[in-house]
């Protein structure tokens, strides 16, 4: 997979180096690209923000780099094909679409990722629809919160993203059983010593009994998403639920 990232802090996405997603890169499973957005800009001071029109308060990034930068990353991309195919152009927003498994899912299947990290009170609106010509553009949003930028944003999607990218992990059988796989979030882990501070591990994970170990886990699962998280439960298909489910 090709990522490309478009920032005024390009140094943010350092992280990227990191852990796994770096691995990737190295390993050649990930092309990723961070650009620099005053490299497109042509004045002395390199400025990507101006005044709101309208009025208000804070300063809104100028289409100009936007539109060069962007222009650029287009013209380069390995998924625009002759069928008019667009790459795909996340712009991080808290006025966007909430990200989750699925869409993270959806997106490490993409051939080219795009993500164009806003700042200020973000980036002039016609930059967005100037991009759909070449773009299929996907405003998208990590929380209901708001950041001071989208270069955190980017690092938490490349992450979700990029480990879903096969070869990324080493045993990818970690990735079935992971919180929101299944709707459901994840059971409690455990590991040696069997005794800490007179907590015991439950003693059915020492059984070896793997039907009773996987009902024990199941079961938890089932608790902990009623009790942490009951709009995950209101939401469940039916049709995911067997009849020890619906005793639990
Ligand atoms: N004025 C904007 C609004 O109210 O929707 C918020 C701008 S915010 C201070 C600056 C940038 O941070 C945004 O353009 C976006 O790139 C990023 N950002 C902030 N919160 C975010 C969130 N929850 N998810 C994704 N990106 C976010």
């Amino acid at each position: 997979m090709r990522i490309d990232v478009v920032s005024i802090f390009p140094e943010y996405l350092a992280a990227l180096d990191l852990s796994l997603i770096g691995k990737a890169r190295r390993d050649n499973l990930l092309d990723l690209n961070v650009h620099d957005l005053r490299d497109y800009t042509h004045d002395r001071h390199r400025k990507v923000d101006d005044t709101p029109y309208g009025g208000g308060a804070g300063m809104v990034m100028k289409p100009e780099p936007w539109g060069a930068a962007l222009n650029r990353i287009a013209a380069e991309s390995p998924a625009a094909g002759p069928l008019g195919e667009k790459p795909i152009l996340i712009v991080p927003a808290p006025a966007g679409a909430v990200f989750d498994q699925a869409m993270a899912y959806e997106l490490a299947e993409a051939q080219h990722l795009t993500f164009a990290c806003g700042r200020y009170e973000g980036i002039d609106e016609r930059v967005l629809e100037h991009a759909a010509e070449s773009f299929d553009v996907r405003p998208v949003s990590i929380g209901d919160y708001v950041l001071n930028g989208g270069e955190v944003a980017v690092l938490a999607m490349v992450e979700a993203i990029g480990r879903l990218i096969p070869g990324v992990i080493g045993n990818p059988e970690s990735l079935v059983e992971e919180s929101h796989s299944d709707g459901l979030l994840e059971y409690p882990v455990y590991t040696k010593p069997g005794s800490w501070q007179g907590r015991e591990v439950p003693e059915v994970l020492l059984s070896g009994n793997h039907a009773k170990i996987a009902r024990f886990r199941r079961n938890k699962q089932l608790e902990r998403t009623a009790a942490r998280r009951p709009d995950l439960i209101v939401e469940l298909d039916a049709s995911t639920l067997n009849r020890h489910d619906r005793d639990t």
